[in-house]
C-alpha cells in the first residue's frame, strides 16, 4: 500500500508527539479554560501540514518540539541526542531567548525573522496562525480588547518577515488576522468597543 509516509517517518513524528506531550505535560494555554499546553504544537504542526501542504518531516518534528526549550527543561542537546542535529537547530531558532525581557524578546522576533532558515519561517508563520487564532477566540483570561489588538498588529510584523516560502499558510494568516481584526477591531483605527 502507498502510504506516502514510510514506517520510519510516521514513527519519529509519534516519538515527537509523545516526548512533547511529556514535557509540557503540567502546562496549560492561558485561555480561561486552561487547555492542555500540547493542543498548541500539536495545532501548528497539522496547519503546517494540512493548511500548509507541507510534508517534510523534520519541520512538521520540530513544530511538534518548537517551544520545548523554550517552555520546559529539555535542552538543545537532549533534542539532537533524540531527533537529530536539524530538528534541534530548527528548535532553537523558535527559541526565544528567556534572560532578555518580554519586550526585547518580543522586538528581536520582528527583526530575526527575515534571517530564519525557510523551514523556521514556515514554523514560525503556522505558530502565529495558531496565536491569532487563540487570540481572537480563546484568549488569555484577563487581556483587554487594546492587548489583544497589539498582539495581532505584532504579529503581523514578525509574519512580514516571513513571507515567501508557502502562499497557502500565508494566505492562510491573512484571512485569521482579518477574521480577528474584524472581531476586535484594529488598534490603530481605534474603538469604543474596549
Ligand atoms: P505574552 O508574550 O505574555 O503572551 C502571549 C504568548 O503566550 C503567545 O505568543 C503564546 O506563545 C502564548 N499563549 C498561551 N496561551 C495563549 C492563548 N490562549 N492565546 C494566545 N497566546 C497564548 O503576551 P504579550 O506578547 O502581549 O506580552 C509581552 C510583554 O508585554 C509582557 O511582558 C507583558 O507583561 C507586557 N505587556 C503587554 C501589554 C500589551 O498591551 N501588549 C500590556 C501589559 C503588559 P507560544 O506560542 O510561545 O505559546
Ligand atoms: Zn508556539
Amino acid at each position: 500500500m502507498e502510504t506516502g509516509r514510510d514506517a520510519e517517518e510516521t514513527a519519529g513524528l509519534l516519538r515527537a508527539l509523545e516526548f512533547s506531550a511529556a514535557k509540557h505535560r503540567d502546562q496549560r494555554r492561558k485561555d480561561r479554560e486552561a487547555s492542555p499546553y500540547i493542543n498548541h504544537p500539536i495545532e501548528v504542526a497539522s496547519v503546517l501540514a494540512n493548511v500548509g501542504g507541507v510534508g517534510d518531516l523534520t519541520t512538521l518534528v520540530a513544530a511538534i518540539l518548537h517551544d520545548t526549550i523554550e517552555d520546559t527543561d529539555t535542552s538543545p542537546e537532549e533534542l539532537e541526542a533524540r531527533f537529530g542535529r536539524e530538528t534541534r537547530l530548527l528548535v532553537q531558532e523558535m527559541s526565544d531567548d528567556k534572560t532578555l525581557d518580554k519586550m526585547e524578546r518580543k522586538r528581536l522576533q520582528v527583526e530575526h525573522a527575515p534571517s530564519l532558515s525557510e523551514k523556521a519561517k514556515l514554523i514560525k508563520l503556522a505558530d502565529k496562525i495558531c496565536n491569532v487564532r487563540d487570540v481572537t477566540h480563546r484568549p488569555p483570561a484577563r487581556w483587554p480588547l487594546t492587548r489583544r489588538r497589539e498582539y495581532l498588529d505584532w504579529t503581523e510584523r514578525v509574519v512580514a518577515g516571513c513571507r515567501r516560502g508557502n502562499a497557502a499558510l500565508e494566505a492562510h494568516y491573512d484571512r485569521v488576522l482579518r477574521e480577528g481584526r474584524e472581531l476586535l477591531g484594529r488598534a490603530d483605527v481605534g474603538s469604543s468597543g474596549d
